[in-house]
């Protein structure tokens, strides 16, 4: 199928930028293209019918005054219609391409992960590896895909002996799949990790990272198990904790940072998370690592509720790591968002001792690091007597492309 593109969803495409929205289609495309249903036709997740191309289907892209712009990937359901996999016209766009990007995604992380001493990575980073779509993270023995959208679904069966035999050789003997978020009102304790290959996928199992022993949770942790993406600012803050008598680590999850700050020569370590799980999990990543939880705090609360709290009770820290949720899924939650964070910086400005270290983080790619920086301003944190030591990002198995902005989510800055 072709897809003529609107001038602007054209130029995008032009620059390198792998999706185009379905409002990217020229004259909104016919009304199979732009996901409409005649009424009573047919229901969301049937096969488009009437010569319209299905979720996963190659389509050529053309714009005006250019017969070919690129190949994609169809997507009947998302609110991105296409991604799009390449700019020229050789090779063709079939599962062999697709392995051979897959195959140098994986060999560059042989050279970065040489050592063994992280386990968990990311082998494969959608977009920003030039397999939009496709995320496949490494635990270690086990490796765990997950789909964003709908059009490498029907490719999986096909691309899984490439998977199976490119991973097996590089000591992964187990893949999953991450299964999509359960819908409002499922089993929040469901599992969401279903079995593709090899040896059953233990529920949880023991990764290195940086040396350090971290548990993950596949089977219902966040993300694919964990956040990989905050690896070397685990290893940051522990750097920075030497010394740090009382550190503050809100939304603590699985204690990463929690256990690089006591490894890293914190004396007591204080986890908030509104998960209890999260503290159990975190408090055997402790044991494995030698460290004993007893000697550090585990507060099941809401950050927020903590952080009042804590002022009332004239505590004080030394090093805070505040590394919140998204606050923003879309563009639209934006101001909503930079409240939000600007309430959050505020609380955690006040009980942050003179002389301390304020980690923030913040995972939203619509918010920029401007954006983000703007929170934590001396009006804000309603204070003079802190500089921008650093701004960080996300680690090099989390590739992006210059023209792909949304995939640089990731901010991290050291205030001092
Ligand atoms: N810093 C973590 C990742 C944080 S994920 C890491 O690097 O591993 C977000 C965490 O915030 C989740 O564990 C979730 O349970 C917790 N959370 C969400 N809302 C919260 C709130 N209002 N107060 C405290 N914890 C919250």
């Amino acid at each position: 199928m072709r897809v003529h593109l609107t001038t602007t969803a054209a130029a995008a495409v032009r620059r390198g930028h792998p999706w185009v929205y379905r409002d990217g289609i020229a004259g909104g495309g016919t009304a199979a293209q732009r996901g409409e249903r005649r009424r009573g036709e047919r229901a969301r997740g049937e096969p488009a019918r009437g010569g319209a191309a299905a979720s996963g289907d190659v389509v050529e892209l053309s714009a005006e005054g250019a017969t070919f712009l690129g190949r994609g990937l169809w997507d009947a359901e998302s609110a991105i219609a296409v991604r799009v996999f390449q700019r020229t016209q050789a090779p063709q766009l079939n599962e062999r391409a697709l392995a051979e990007r897959l195959e140098r995604a994986f060999a560059l992380r042989d050279g970065w992960f040489a050592d063994r001493d992280t386990t968990a990575y990311r082998l494969c980073n959608g977009e920003g590896d030039r397999v939009p779509s496709l995320v496949i993270d490494r635990y270690d023995r086990a490796a765990v895909v997950r789909l964003d959208g709908g059009m490498l679904a029907p490719w999986l069966d096909r691309l899984l002996p490439h998977l199976a035999r490119a991973l097996g050789a590089r000591g992964v003997r187990s893949i999953g799949l991450r299964a999509r978020p359960p819908s409002a009102g499922a089993d929040a304790d469901a599992k969401k990790l279903a079995h593709l290959h090899g040896p059953p996928l233990p529920d949880r199992l023991l990764v290195r990272e940086n040396g350090v022993a971290m548990e993950v949770d596949l089977a219902r942790g966040q993300k694919t198990g964990a956040f990989l993406d905050q690896r070397d600012n685990r290893a940051r803050v522990r750097a920075l904790a030497a010394g740090r008598r009382r550190v503050l680590n809100l939304f603590s999850y699985a204690g990463g940072f929690s256990v690089a700050a006591a490894l890293g020569g914190a004396g007591r370590v204080t986890s908030v998370d509104s998960a209890s799980a999260a503290h159990a999990s975190a408090q055997r990543t402790f044991r494995e690592n030698g460290v004993d939880p007893a000697a550090h705090e585990f507060v099941t609360a809401d950050a927020f509720d903590f952080l009042e709290k804590a002022h009332a009770r004239g505590d004080r820290y030394d090093l805070i790591i505040c590394d919140p949720p998204s606050f923003a899924p879309s563009e639209r939650a934006k101001p909503r968002a930079l409240g939000a964070y600007r309430r959050l910086h505020t609380a955690v400005a006040r009980v942050l001792e003179r002389g301390g270290v304020l980690c923030a983080a913040s995972c939203s790619s619509h918010i920029t690091a401007e954006d983000f920086l703007a929170t934590l301003d001396d009006a804000t944190l309603e204070r003079d007597d802190l500089r921008v030591r650093a701004i960080h990002g996300q680690p090099e198995d989390h590739p992006t492309l210059p023209a792909w902005w949304e995939g640089r989510y990731l901010k991290f800055v050291v205030l001092e």
